[in-house]
């Protein structure tokens, strides 16, 4: 993969350095260190969280047994990566289905983030992985082209639309709801206003949507190509909606990592999917260990 391309290429050379060695001093490590942030910074990470995670790998590694213990390059190498696990949340979350009736998933996101892709790309990884029957409710009534796209995507991949045009979100998603239970989808993904910024309106819009889905999951789209910046924007959404989950989209281009790497330290919103590309079967479920391993190559 081609995920956070330059902060593998600059870490896995950091540490590929480390891992020949025999023997570490303080000065050793804190040279690594060094490199360590210069890489973390140049991938947009969040500077606080490459302070309190440099800090973090230095305590460790300054421990007695590992300077002087075996291979002390391959543990401080070990403790970077389940820091970098741990900064992107430890254990891998996934959807919470409803265990008994329709599960709901509410998406919000700026527009441009990939919200309506993902929602495509979503539908698909439902049925696929879980075996679901799966509904989109097209509510972005901001943007024709949003139902209109949506219902492109729904034909590409064969998972019904349910859309009525562009009248009042609220009624939409309240008619889309009641045709679900009454058709026997198992899990139902409401498309929602997008807009360029972060409005007072489309906050108002949000909050009516989300007390008449009263969803089991809120996912927020997040463009990974915005690097830490898409953290702000998920915490400012997170503070007034709130949200159960992020879908870091954009993960095939240059994303260089700061998004992944500062989207949990900062929103505390659980990272649960990573979509990648044009194909609408490349949704996969987000592992930060898998990620982290990824990164470090
Ligand atoms: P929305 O406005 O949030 O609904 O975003 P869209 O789903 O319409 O996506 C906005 C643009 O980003 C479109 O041109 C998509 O083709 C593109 N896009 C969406 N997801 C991805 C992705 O994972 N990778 C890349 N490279 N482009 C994407």
């Amino acid at each position: 993969s081609t995920t956070s391309n330059s902060l593998s290429d600059k870490l896995q050379m950091t540490m590929r350095r480390l891992t020949g060695r025999g023997k570490l001093d303080e000065k050793d490590i804190e040279e690594m260190m060094r490199e360590v942030r210069l890489s973390l910074l140049e991938a947009d990470v969040n500077f606080k969280i490459v302070k309190s995670f440099t800090q973090s790998v230095k305590e460790q590694a300054l421990g007695e047994k590992i300077l002087k213990g075996l291979n002390p390059g391959q543990q401080v190498v070990k403790i970077v990566h389940d820091e970098l696990k741990k900064v992107m949340g430890d254990e891998a979350e996934g959807i919470r289905f409803k265990i008994n009736g329709m599960t709901t998933i509410m998406t919000i996101g700026l527009q441009g983030s990939g919200k309506t892709t993902a929602i495509g790309k979503m539908a698909v990884w439902l049925r696929k992985k879980e075996k679901k029957k799966v509904l989109m409710i097209a509510a972005d009534v901001y943007r024709p082209a949003a139902i209109q796209q949506l219902q492109t995507i729904g034909k590409q991949v064969d998972i019904d639309v349910y859309q009525e045009g562009l009248i009042d979100a609220r009624t939409i998603v309240k008619n889309g709801l009641k045709y679900a239970s009454e058709n026997k989808y198992d899990v139902v993904i409401v498309d929602t206003a997008g807009r360029l910024n972060i409005d007072e309106e489309m906050m108002q819009e949000l909050k009516d949507v989300k007390e008449i889905v009263k969803p089991d999951e809120i996912l927020l789209t997040v463009d990974a190509m915005m690097g830490q910046e898409a953290a702000n924007v998920a915490k400012s959404f997170h503070d007034q909606i709130g949200a159960t989950g992020a879908i870091l989209t954009k993960m095939d281009g240059d994303t260089r990592g700061g998004a992944a790497l500062s989207i949990r330290e900062i929103s505390n919103i659980p990272i649960k999917f990573s979509s990648a590309g044009e194909k609408m079967d490349s949704l996969e479920a987000f592992h930060p260990e898998r990620m982290a391993s990824r990164i470090l190559g």
